[in-house]
C-alpha cells in the first residue's frame, strides 16, 4: 500500500469503462466508484411530515430549550449580548435569565465515564469542580435536578438506588469528560411541519461561528481539565442514519485516554512525510480540479478514499492547537465547514469527524473535518474484500458541491467571502501547519 502514497495517479485511477479506483492517500481505504450508481437521491425519503403542534418548536426533545433540566447541569452557554458571551456554571435558577444559542451539557450516557478516569487513573474532579458540585447540590433545585439526572440514566439500565447511592453519581455531571454541544432551534424558523429540522447548514454564518467557538473552547477546557487526557474526539451526527438518536442539532466531544488506531497511523506517515497535508490533501486537489471552495485561511476539498461520499475542510491555520488560533482564522475555518454542510443540505444524513493534533504530539497537523454523507453502500462486497463501493466519485461530489454553493451564496445563505471553484487561486502549500513553509 505504500507505494501509493508515493504516486499520484495510483490515489485516483479511472478506467476504460469508466470505474473509478481510489486509495485514500492517509489510511489506505481503497473504494471504487462503479458508473451509473451516482444519480440516485443522497436522502432515504423521510417519513410523511407532520404538521407541527403548538409548542413542538421548543419542547419535541430532551435537547430543546423549554427542557433544559432534561439534560445534566450545565457547564457553559454562548449567548449574544453585544458580540457573543460565553457564561459558565449557571445555577438551574439561572438557566432563564439567558437565551442560549448553543449550550454544552454532560452527556446523560457518556461513552468514557467519570469512573474509568477516576478508577484506572487516580483522576480526581479539581477544586474549582467540587466545590461547583457541592454549591449545585447545596440549592433545592440544584440537587433535585442532579438526583432526577441520575435517577434517570439508573433507570434506563432498569436499577433503583436510594438518595445516598444517586448522589454518589453525581461527579459524573461535574468532571465526566463526554459532554453535548446542543443547539437552540429544534426547527427552523417559522417552521409548520416536521420536515423543517434546524441543520448546521440552516445556521446563520454567525450562529455557526458560535457553535464552532463554543466547541473548540470546551475542546480546550477537556483537556486541560484532566492532565490524562491525551485526545478529545469532536463529532456530529446528524438524522438517524448517521447515528444520532436526537433530530436536535448537536455535537459531541468525548475525552479519551488513547489517541486512536488511525491517528496512530497517520502519525506515523506524518513523520516520514511533514507535509503530507499539503502534498495528498490539498495540492492533489488543486491538481486534480477537486477544490470546491477556499476563503483567506479554510479550504475545501472533496475526499478520496472515503467509504462514504466525503468532504473535507483544512484549516491553513499555522497555530498548533485549535483554540490558538486567530479569531480570523476560527472565523474562516467556520465559515467553510458552514458552507459545505449549507451545500449538502439538511436532508442528508452525515457525520461530522474532526481531526487535530493530540496534545501530547510533537509534530504539527492541520485541523481538517471530514463531513461524511451517509448514504447507502453496497453491503457484502466489502466484507471479503476490504474494497469499499461508493456512489459518487469526487469529480461528482464536487460538481453537487459547487453547483449548491453557487445557489446558497444566491440565496445569502453562507459567507460572502468564500470564494467558489474556479474562484479559487491554486496556492501550492496553502496548509501552513508544516514549520518548513513558515
Ligand atoms: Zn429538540
Amino acid at each position: 500500500m505504500t507505494s501509493h502514497l508515493h504516486s499520484h495517479h495510483e490515489t485516483l485511477t479511472t478506467m476504460a469503462d469508466g470505474t473509478i479506483k481510489q486509495i485514500n492517500p492517509f489510511s489506505g481505504t481503497e473504494v471504487w466508484t462503479v458508473p451509473g450508481r451516482g444519480d440516485r437521491p443522497l436522502s432515504a425519503p423521510a417519513a410523511a411530515p407532520q404538521p407541527l403542534s403548538p409548542g413542538a418548536a421548543t419542547s419535541t426533545c430532551a435537547f430543546c430549550e423549554d427542557n433544559q433540566l432534561q439534560t445534566p447541569p450545565e457547564k457553559s452557554r454562548i449567548v449574544r449580548r453585544n458580540g457573543w458571551e460565553i457564561l459558565r456554571g449557571l445555577t438551574p435558577d439561572e438557566l432563564g435569565q439567558t437565551q442560549a444559542e448553543f449550550r454544552r451539557v454532560p452527556n446523560l450516557f457518556e461513552i468514557v465515564s467519570y469512573d474509568y478516569w477516576n478508577k484506572n487513573y487516580g483522576f480526581e474532579m479539581s477544586p474549582q469542580q467540587r466545590e461547583r458540585m457541592e454549591s449545585y447540590l447545596s440549592i433545592d433545585v440544584g440537587r433535585s435536578h442532579v438526583m432526577e439526572i441520575v435517577r434517570k440514566r439508573l433507570g434506563a439500565a432498569g436499577k433503583q438506588a436510594t438518595d445516598t447511592e444517586l448522589l454518589a453519581l453525581a461527579p459524573a455531571y461535574f468532571a465526566g469528560g463526554h459532554d453535548v454541544i446542543i443547539a437552540r432551534r429544534h426547527y427552523i424558523d417559522g417552521a409548520t411541519d416536521t420536515s423543517q429540522l434546524a441543520s448546521s447548514g440552516t445556521l446563520t454564518p454567525e450562529e455557526h461561528h458560535a457553535f464552532i467557538t463554543l466547541t473548540i473552547d470546551s475542546m480546550r477546557d477537556l483537556y486541560f481539565s484532566n492532565r490524562y487526557v491525551p485526545y478529545v474526539v469532536v463529532f456530529q451526527n446528524w438524522l438517524s442514519p448517521a447515528g444520532a438518536s436526537f433530530e436536535h442539532l448537536h455535537k459531541q466531544l468525548v475525552a479519551i485516554d488513547e489517541r486512536g488506531v488511525n491517528n496512530d497511523e497517520e502519525i506515523a506517515k506524518l513523520r516520514h512525510n511533514p507535509n503530507m497535508y499539503n502534498e495528498f490533501g490539498v495540492n492533489y486537489a488543486f491538481y486534480n480540479n477537486l477544490v470546491i471552495a477556499e476563503n483567506d485561511t479554510a479550504i475545501l476539498v472533496a475526499g478520496i478514499g472515503h467509504r462514504f461520499p466525503t468532504v473535507t475542510v483544512y484549516s491553513k491555520s499555522a497555530a498548533l492547537e485549535p483554540w490558538d488560533m486567530s479569531p480570523e482564522e476560527a472565523r474562516d475555518f467556520s465559515d467553510m465547514l458552514h458552507a459545505a454542510h449549507a451545500a449538502t443540505g439538511p436532508e442528508v444524513a452525515t457525520n461530522e469527524e474532526w481531526h487535530h493534533k493530540p496534545i501530547d504530539l510533537d509534530i504539527p497537523m492541520p485541523l481538517r473535518v471530514n463531513l461524511k454523507w451517509r448514504v447507502s453502500t453496497l453491503a457484502g462486497f466489502e466484507g471479503g474484500t476490504k474494497i469499499y463501493v461508493n456512489t459518487l466519485s469526487p469529480h461528482a461530489i464536487r460538481d453537487r458541491m459547487v453547483a449548491n454553493l453557487h445557489q446558497q451564496r444566491a440565496l445569502g445563505a453562507i459567507a460572502p467571502s468564500i470564494r467558489i471553484a474556479t474562484e479559487c487561486s491554486p496556492a501550492r502549500n496553502c496548509l501552513r501547519y508544516n514549520p518548513s513553509l513558515q
